[in-house]
Formats: structure tokens, C-alpha cells, sequence
């Protein structure tokens, strides 16, 4: 009973991901896990923020129909509790879901804390409790928790983390966002649509600094068109939780300092790895300076111990953070532990999504990153607003493509606009199978939609654009 093939500790998506497979290919799996099944993303992450964002579209929408339609609609109020009613629901049921997933594939969940005792062997304390011993191997799937800066202390009530800020009781009438990347600006979306004043502070001198930078340009001017003060190059210098809200400094790019108040301080910095209590040690690991556990062979995600393997949130770069990343390396991790052939995980054809309004979607190099790797690139930009649907929406918005010189393959995609989060499945494709121009150009897109934009890029860069020369 206790020495099942795989142990998987933590059961977030990289974790329940790697049980799930590795039970489908015949593994005897033990999960343990100490909090929830659905880690951070069910709980924490993807699922209540995008309940939250889809919420925040209806509220925005209210008012387009209003000005732009001739809709004669008033938005009353949002009640937060139904709100969150409602997103607690559709995270409930996801939970019910993964459990019954887990139980169907015969997974056996052990709840409770787990450390390594050694390079195969496991004890869960606390819930079920037990000592394991793998036949094959461990994953180490114990996700991340929110960063915070020295000097700023989350209180839960006006010093928030992501975490936090879904449990709050109501929505704050102002927010200070500290951190542009994705966490913060979807953040920074959410409350401005819910009608919050809204500051955003990011120190690189670009938010989403990560992505290409026409990206940051046309989601900084889409984010400050709908009242969202963006101020990259910024740097807290201190803040103060004072009565019902908090006082804080900053030092703007221009060299300013400007007092800021706000009822809310929401820390969205990044994530740090969480490894404590899990006496690495125990099994001869130990973490890198900033928390990760770095594996000895990328292809197989497998540590410098043969048989225990990372996936997740625990992966330092190339691995992005993200849910649908940990899904890819729990596959192969189950895979590499059944014995089966499993290609490693492609991250440059791992697609990224910013879910604010609007939206930014991307996948594979940056123009900035191909030139910097010696490619000769042809680029070709066209803004949404160009195609008839694009103008509907009426939001702005941009397709970029970036390709090898004369024709060559697909280096990059980047999209910013509304609904680009289902548009960019196409271009990971084409990224994914390094397809060149005219391979896209020869398909036809439906006309009027906003992938036309997508389409019509292609076609420029095929030599037969028809909207643009
Ligand atoms: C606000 C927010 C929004 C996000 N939005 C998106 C998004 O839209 N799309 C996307 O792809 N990603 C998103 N992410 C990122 C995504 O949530 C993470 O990349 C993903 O959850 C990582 O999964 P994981 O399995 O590595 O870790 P986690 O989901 O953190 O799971 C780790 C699990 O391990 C358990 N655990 C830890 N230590 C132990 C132990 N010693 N014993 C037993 N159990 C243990 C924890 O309880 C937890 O359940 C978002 C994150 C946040 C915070």
C-alpha cells in the first residue's frame, strides 16, 4: 500500500496533472496534498480572476452599449457578495471536478503536509499521515506563494496580495497596483471596470515588461484611455497604512516624488517558490538563490537525484509560472516516470495571455529578443481597428508578426485587443510547427472576425496582402 510507483507532492495543476497521466499510463500514484486539490489556479489564480475579469466585461459593457449603441442601460450597482457567490461557485465545481477526476483515475489523495525523507521516500504529517516509499520516482509540485518587497507587510485588509484581494470584503473606491505584469494589470483592469481610481506602478519602464514592447505600448494606452493611471519607471519609495486606507510614496520616471493615497495596496511583485517544510535535504536537493528547484536535465525535468522531478510553479525560467506550462510538464514527467517517449517541453510555443481589458496574447520571441538571438526579420504590424470587426469592438488594439527574413519561419505573434486570448490557439500553432507566411497565408479566415487581422498579417508577409501593401 505505501510504495505506490509515483508520490506526487502538491496536488495544483502541475501536480495533479503529473497523477492523472501517470495513472492513465498503468502508475500506482499517491498525491499528497496539504490544502486543496487545484493549487493555486483553482483557488487563488486563473479561475476566480477570470471569473472576476468576465464580470468586469459585462460591467464595461453597460457602458459601451450605452455610449457607442444607443442602449438606453445604467449600471445600478455590482454586489460583490454575488459576485463572489457566483465565482466560488464556478471554482467549487472545478474542485468537485479535479477530485473526481483524480478518484476515477484511481489516484490515491493523501491529505496532509509531505517532506522527503530521502531520495525516495515520503511522510505526509497531519490529515492522513503515512510514510511512502516510490518504486520509481517523486515530483515535486509545491507550486508558489505571493511575493512581497522588504518593508511592506500584507495585513490582508489595506496592504493586499492577489490572495487576498479575493476575500476582501467589498471593492475598494481606490487601489494602488504595485507590479505590471500580468497579476497586476489584470488586477489594475478588474477594479478601474468596477470603478475604482486606479494607479498602476511598475519600476521597469514598460508594464507586461517581459513581452515585446509595441505590447506594453498599445496595453499602456489602452489601459490609460479607460482612466488607469500606468506609471512605469516608478518605484515605491514607502507606504503607510493610515485609518481606512494607505499613504504611499513614489519616485516617477520623470525623477518626481508623488504622495499617493488609496484605500487598497495591492503587492503584486511576483511569486516566490515554496520549498519550505519539505526538507529537501533529506533527498540530497537544495534550491538555487531565489528559491527554485533547477533541474539537472531539462529534457526530462528530472533533479540531480535520479527519479525525483520538478514541474510547476517550483521551475525557474525557461518554465513560465504558469497553469497551461505545468499541464505541459506534468504530461511529461508522468510520461519519462511510465517508461514512454515525451518530447520536452517547447516553452518558446507556450502561449502568454494578459486577461485585463484589453487583452494581450503572444506566443514565441519578442522582435527585440529575435534580432538580440542574430535573426534578420521582417515585421509586420497592423492595428485591429482595421478590419471590420476590429471597428465594432471599436477597442484599439494590434496584430503583430515577426518572421525570419524572406519568407522564413514564424519567430513570434503578438496580439493585444478584445477576445485576443482565444485568438492566439492559431499562432502557437504556427509558431509551434514552425510554419513560415505563406504556409498560414494559403488558409482563408472568416470574414468579418477579428483573426482577419491575424490572417491578413500573414498574407502581407507572404508577398499578397490584399488590405494592406
Ligand atoms: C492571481 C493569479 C492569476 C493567475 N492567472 C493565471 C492564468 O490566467 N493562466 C495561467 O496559466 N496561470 C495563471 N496563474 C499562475 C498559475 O496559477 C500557476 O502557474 C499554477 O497554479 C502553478 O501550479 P503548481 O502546480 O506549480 O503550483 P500550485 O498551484 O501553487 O500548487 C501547489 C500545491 O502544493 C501544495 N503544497 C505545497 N507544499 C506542500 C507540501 N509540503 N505537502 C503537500 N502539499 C503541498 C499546495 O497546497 C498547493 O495546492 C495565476 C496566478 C495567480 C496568483
Amino acid at each position: 500500500m505505501n510504495t505506490p510507483d509515483v508520490i506526487v507532492i502538491g496536488g495544483g495543476t502541475g501536480g495533479y496533472s503529473t497523477a492523472l497521466r501517470a495513472a492513465a499510463l498503468g502508475l500506482d500514484v499517491v498525491l499528497a496534498e496539504r490544502d486543496k486539490v487545484g493549487g493555486t489556479c483553482l483557488h487563488r489564480g486563473c479561475i476566480p480572476s477570470k471569473a472576476m475579469l468576465h464580470a468586469a466585461e459585462l460591467v464595461d459593457g453597460i457602458a459601451e452599449a450605452r455610449e457607442r449603441w444607443g442602449v438606453k442601460a445604467t449600471l445600478d450597482s455590482v454586489d460583490w457578495t454575488a459576485l463572489v457567490a457566483t465565482r466560488d461557485d464556478i471554482v467549487g465545481r472545478n474542485h468537485k471536478g479535479v477530485e473526481a477526476h483524480l478518484r476515477h483515475a484511481g489516484v490515491r489523495v493523501v491529505r496532509g503536509s509531505a517532506r522527503l525523507t530521502g531520495p525516495r521516500s515520503v511522510r505526509v504529517e497531519g490529515g492522513d499521515g503515512g510514510d511512502f516509499t516510490a518504486r520509481r520516482g517523486i515530483v515535486l509540485a509545491t507550486g508558489s506563494r505571493p511575493r512581497t518587497l522588504p518593508g511592506l507587510t500584507p495585513d490582508g485588509r489595506h496592504v493586499v496580495t492577489s490572495d487576498d484581494a479575493l476575500f476582501a470584503p467589498g471593492l475598494p473606491a481606490s487601489v494602488l497596483v504595485l507590479g505590471g505584469g500580468a497579476i497586476g494589470v489584470e488586477y489594475a483592469s478588474f477594479h478601474r471596470s468596477m470603478g475604482a481610481e486606479v494607479t498602476l506602478v511598475e519600476a521597469a519602464d514598460r508594464i507586461v515588461p517581459l513581452e515585446d514592447a509595441d505590447v506594453s505600448r498599445h496595453l499602456t494606452r489602452g489601459l490609460k484611455k479607460r482612466g488607469v493611471d500606468v506609471q512605469a519607471g516608478a518605484r515605491l519609495l514607502d507606504a503607510e497604512v493610515l485609518g481606512g486606507g494607505v499613504r504611499a510614496r513614489v519616485r516617477t520616471a520623470r525623477g518626481e516624488t508623488r504622495a499617493l493615497e488609496a484605500e487598497r495596496l495591492l503587492v503584486a511583485v511576483g511569486r516566490a517558490p515554496v520549498t519550505d517544510g519539505l526538507d529537501l535535504a533529506a533527498a540530497g536537493l537544495a534550491t538555487d538563490e531565489r528559491g527554485f528547484v533547477v533541474p539537472a536535465d531539462w529534457d526530462r525535468l528530472e533533479t540531480a537525484v535520479p527519479g525525483i522531478h520538478v514541474v510547476g510553479d517550483l521551475l525557474p525560467p525557461p518554465s513560465l509560472g504558469l497553469a497551461h506550462a505545468s499541464f505541459a510538464e506534468g504530461l511529461l514527467v508522468a510520461e519519462t516516470l511510465a517508461g514512454v517517449a515525451s518530447a520536452p517541453v517547447d516553452y518558446a510555443a507556450v502561449p502568454r495571455v494578459t486577461y485585463s481589458s484589453p487583452q494581450t496574447a503572444s506566443v514565441g520571441l519578442s522582435e527585440a529578443e529575435a534580432r538580440a538571438r542574430g535573426h534578420e526579420v521582417d515585421v509586420n504590424t497592423m492595428p485591429l481597428t482595421a478590419v471590420a470587426k476590429g471597428m465594432v469592438h471599436g477597442q484599439g488594439g494590434m496584430v503583430k508578426v515577426v518572421a525570419e527574413a524572406g519568407g522564413g519561419r514564424v519567430l513570434g505573434v503578438h496580439l493585444v485587443g478584445p477576445h485576443v486570448s482565444e485568438m492566439i490557439a492559431e499562432s502557437q500553432l504556427v509558431v509551434g510547427w514552425d510554419a513560415e507566411p505563406a504556409d498560414v497565408a494559403r488558409h482563408v479566415h472568416a470574414h468579418p472576425t477579428l483573426s482577419e487581422a491575424v490572417g491578413e498579417v500573414f498574407l502581407t508577409l507572404a508577398g499578397r496582402g490584399l488590405h494592406q501593401q
